[in-house]
């Protein structure tokens, strides 16, 4: 059975930026409807999953817009398109303002900059997933009764599957439910269905060639919709080559006590990671996201390693949030460890006489201050590179742990969908994980997907609603 549904803002996909999006606009007296393929009431989605932090390129979110832009800067190697981080950078402040205002709640830990806004109550410092009654969860179903009750409307187990169009204008959505395709008119559609890490074939197109050896730190929901519906209306879409993730144990394809989290990032960056001929191939020092991508790059990406020393394992390993010492033993996580680098070799499968040359030669490197030299060369980094020196010495075998696509749609300021040509499709925009164009351009930077759904969430509802009622006064003028 076919129905017809009209609305002044359509929203695809319930996640942080299209609830924010939904409920922006409902507050300015829209007639919103929100699809979301997931069906049950708690649908699970990355904003679910995710720890809750609230920062920006790893900034409290009220520094000074001027030094958040600054730190983007910093993040994505000057890469991130100028208007997209001016927009985050002047904007992110009011989103927890307007977060608390909807009833979301927040702590702060300590002093620590990046963790002034964490989403209450906080995930539980524990390995593995735990998302039921957290900050994130909490958040989500105070968002999706909040839009009730400005009446609007979600429909769950509604897949958008096409863009209706008129001469150019997106004029709508055409969904799929368990009952048939249903036709939603509207005079903006609002794409926040979440990336495209859950799509194999496009992973295996653009990200990694054996898509089935990257772990998904998430529940897989983002499958490429929004960019592909978004194409098809001509949007200029941006690289799609990156993404945000981290290391994590080589387990987690059978252990789900050791996803996503412990991240290993620091156990690689302070000590080395190297592949099963006893090479070093990536830039620790560029961070456990660019080693993550270097990881998923890999003719094998099942086939690296962090190698490091007893002096990591109790200095950077207990240093993350969740981490890794000990969460990643108390998970049952794979970790080798013996006196000699030989005998380690040994037991991982991996060359022995490459790594202690490997492991040498960072070390002679490291002491010479020489680690620019290096092949590759490795660049100074908040976690520092500390020699490989003191047993027991370790090995943990690793994985590439993809949480979302960095690129994605274009879009500007206002989240409006871009083409080729820079112009704005009219009536589309595209907000949080389904764009690119901020972060993972010309490689990794990540900014922040929380702060990036709700900075365009709240945008693209304003430009919107400012749009339409601008519209509406104008036919009532003539
Ligand atoms: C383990 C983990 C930890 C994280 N921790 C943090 C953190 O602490 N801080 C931070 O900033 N970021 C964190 N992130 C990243 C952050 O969660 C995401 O970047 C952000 O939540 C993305 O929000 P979104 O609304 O764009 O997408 P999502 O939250 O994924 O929502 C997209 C929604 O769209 C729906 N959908 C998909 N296709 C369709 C369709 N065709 N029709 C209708 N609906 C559709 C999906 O079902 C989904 O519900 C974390 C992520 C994970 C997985």
């Amino acid at each position: 059975m076919s129905e017809t549904y009209d609305c002044d803002v359509i929203v695809v996909g319930g996640g942080i930026a299209g609830l924010t999006a939904a409920n922006r606009a409902a507050q300015q007296g829209l007639k919103v409807v929100l699809l979301e393929r997931g069906v049950d009431e708690r649908y699970l989605c990355n904003t679910r999953y995710s720890g809750g932090v609230i920062h920006i390129a790893f900034r409290n979110v009220k520094d000074r817009p001027e030094e958040l832009m600054e730190a983007i800067k910093q993040a994505t190697s000057g890469n991130a398109d100028p208007a997209l981080a001016k927009a985050l950078a002047t904007t992110c402040g009011r989103t927890v303002d307007w977060l608390s205002e909807e009833g979301a709640k927040f702590i702060r830990v300590g002093q620590i900059a990046w963790q002034q806004w964490v989403l209450a109550p906080p995930r539980r410092i524990m390995p593995g997933l735990d998302w039921e009654g957290r900050g994130p969860d909490f958040t989500l179903r105070t968002l999706a009764n909040n839009f009730g009750t400005r009446g609007g409307r979600i429909f769950r187990g509604t897949a958008a599957t096409a863009l209706m169009e008129k001469n150019g204008t997106c004029t709508g959505v055409e969904a799929r439910d368990a009952q048939g395709t249903h036709h939603f008119n509207a005079r903006a559609v609002v794409l926040a269905d979440g990336g495209f890490q859950g799509n194999r074939e496009l992973v295996r197109q653009h990200i990694c060639s054996v898509p089935e050896k990257l772990k998904q730190r998430g529940p897989s929901t983002g499958v490429g919709d929004g960019l592909r519906m978004a194409q098809a209306m001509g949007a200029h879409v941006t690289d799609l080559d990156y993404f945000y993730g981290h290391m994590l144990s080589r387990d987690a394809f059978t252990n789900d006590v050791v996803w996503p989290y412990p991240q290993l990032d620091e156990l690689g960056i302070a000590g080395i990671v190297v592949n099963t001929a006893g090479k070093r191939f990536a830039d620790e020092g560029l961070g456990g996201v660019y080693l993550a991508n270097a990881i998923a790059k890999l003719p094998d990406p099942l086939a690296a390693w962090a190698i490091f020393d007893e002096a990591i394992w109790q200095g950077p390993g207990t240093t993350a949030r969740i981490p890794a010492n000990p969460h990643l033993v108390k998970a049952g996580g794979t970790m080798l460890k013996a006196n000699t680098l030989r005998e380690l070799a040994a037991q991982a499968g991996i060359a022995a006489a490459p790594l202690e040359s490997t492991v040498a030669e960072c070390d002679r490197a490291l002491s010479a201050g020489r680690l620019a030299q290096l092949d590759p060369p490795r660049t100074p980094s908040a976690v520092e590179a500390l020699p490989i020196r003191q047993p027991p010495f370790y090995a943990v075998p690793l994985c590439a742990g993809i949480t979302y696509t960095f690129g994605g749609v274009a879009i500007d300021e206002h989240g409006r969908v871009l083409r080729s040509d820079g112009g704005p499709i009219s009536g589309l925009y595209a907000v949080g994980a389904t764009t690119g164009g901020l972060e993972g351009v010309k490689g990794c930077g990540y900014v922040g997907g929380l702060v990036k759904g709700l900075v365009f969430g709240l945008r693209a509802a304003e430009h919107a609603a400012q749009n339409i009622n601008n519209a509406s006064s104008a036919a009532v003028d003539s």
